[in-house]
C-alpha cells in the first residue's frame, strides 16, 4: 500500500487496508508515513470502499520540480583521478577513464542535422572542419543522458561490438551492456549507465530510465513513450511526472529506495499498443533486455501497492517508477 502526494492538485491518498479501525479522524491519527509534513491536528476524510480504506488529506498545492536530474553527468567526476567502470551483473572490469564531458542533449544528432539542413553552414563549423564528432579519446568519454561513450582503447583489451550485432556484451558474464546508436562515432563504444558501476556505485535503472524519458519528453512535448528490448514493448504514458509516494508493506521495494518519500512518475502503461496508436504521439526508447525487464517489473512491483480498483485506468495500467 501506499500514500501519494498530488502535489498540482493539493491532496494527499492513502490507500489502507481495508479493515482498518478506527478510522483516522486527524493527520496524526494516520498510521503510516506521508510523502510530507502536516500538522498532527489537520482533519481528515476516511472513506471505505471494498478493497481499501482511502484517507483523503487536503494540503497546499506545491510548484512542481521540473528539474530533470541527469545521473553521472561530467561535473561528477574529479578529472584528477581514474575512474574504474565494471560491470553491474559480474563485477568484471570494463574501462577506466580519468576525464568525462557531457553531450550536448539526449537527441542532439537529430538538432543537428535539423540545424545543417536549415541555416548556412556555420562559418564557426566550416573554420573548425565540420560538425563536432563528440569522438571520447583513451583517456576521456563522454557522458549521455543514459549513457557513457568511450573509446574502444579505454575498454579492457579494447573490447568493442560484436561484429553481427549493435550490443556490446560483458566478455565475464555476456550480459548486453551497451547498444550501438547509428549517429555514434565509429571508434566509440556505449555502455548503459544501468549496467555499469563506477568506483562501486550503481544507479539504480528506474533513475537512468526516467531521466531519459523526462528529457525526451521536456525536448518533444512528448508523453507516450514505447520501452523496447527489441523483442518485447511497453506502451508507457508519462501521466504525472513528480510524485512524491510513501511506500508501506512493500520489502521489495524499500528494500531498493531506501529514501522516503520517493519521488516517481506516475504511468499508465500496457502491454499491447492501444486501439488509438497514433506514431507520431510516440517515441521510442531503446533498453537493453536487463534493463527492460527491470523496468518492467518494477511498473508490475508497484501497481500491485495500490488497492485493486485503483489499479487500472480504462485500457492502462497504473504504475510508478522513481526518479531522481
Ligand atoms: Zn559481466
Amino acid at each position: 500500500m501506499l500514500s501519494e502526494y498530488l502535489t498540482h492538485v493539493g491532496r494527499v491518498n492513502v490507500y489502507l487496508d481495508p479493515n482498518t479501525t478506527p478510522h483516522p479522524k486527524r493527520v496524526g491519527d494516520v498510521p503510516c508515513s506521508l510523502p510530507l509534513s502536516l500538522r498532527k491536528d489537520e482533519p481528515v476524510v476516511a472513506i471505505k470502499r471494498a478493497d481499501t480504506l482511502q484517507v483523503v488529506i487536503a494540503c497546499s498545492p506545491r510548484i512542481q520540480n521540473f528539474d530533470i536530474v541527469v545521473p553521472w553527468k561530467a561535473l561528477d567526476f574529479d578529472s584528477k583521478r581514474e575512474h574504474v567502470v565494471q560491470c553491474s551483473y559480474c563485477t568484471a572490469q570494463l574501462a577506466t577513464f580519468s576525464s568525462c564531458r557531457d553531450l550536448p542533449s539526449a537527441n542532439w544528432q537529430e538538432l543537428m542535422d535539423c540545424w545543417a539542413c536549415h541555416v548556412d553552414f556555420p562559418a564557426v563549423l566550416a573554420k573548425n572542419g565540420g560538425m563536432p564528432a563528440f569522438s571520447p579519446t583513451e583517456h576521456m568519454s563522454y557522458s549521455g543522458t543514459s549513457f557513457l561513450l568511450f573509446h574502444p582503447n579505454s575498454l579492457v583489451n579494447s573490447q568493442s561490438y560484436q561484429s553481427d550485432s549493435p550490443l556490446y556484451k560483458c566478455s565475464s558474464c555476456q550480459t548486453a551492456l551497451g547498444i550501438q546508436d547509428e549517429h555514434d562515432v565509429s571508434e566509440s563504444v556505449r555502455l548503459d549507465k544501468s549496467c555499469i558501476l563506477i568506483n562501486g556505485s550503481r544507479i539504480h535503472p528506474s533513475y537512468v530510465v526516467t531521466s531519459e524519458l523526462l528529457t525526451l519528453r521536456e525536448l518533444n512535448a512528448i508523453h507516450k513513450f514505447c520501452l523496447t528490448d527489441q523483442s518485447n514493448t511497453l506502451y508507457v504514458w508519462c501521466f504525472t511526472p513528480y510524485l512524491p509516494v510513501t511506500l508501506f508493506n512493500s520489502p521489495k521495494l524499500t528494500a531498493s529506495f531506501q529514501q522516503s518519500p520517493i519521488i516517481t512518475i506516475k504511468t499508465f502503461y500496457a502491454y499491447d499498443a492501444p486501439g488509438d496508436f497514433d506514431a507520431q504521439d510516440w517515441l521510442d526508447i531503446k533498453l537493453l533486455p536487463s534493463v527492460f525487464k527491470e523496468i518492467k517489473d518494477l511498473l508490475e512491483l508497484t501497481t500491485q501497492c495500490f488497492p485493486s480498483s485503483a489499479q487500472k485506468f480504462g485500457f492502462w495500467y497504473v504504475g510508478l517508477l522513481p526518479r531522481l
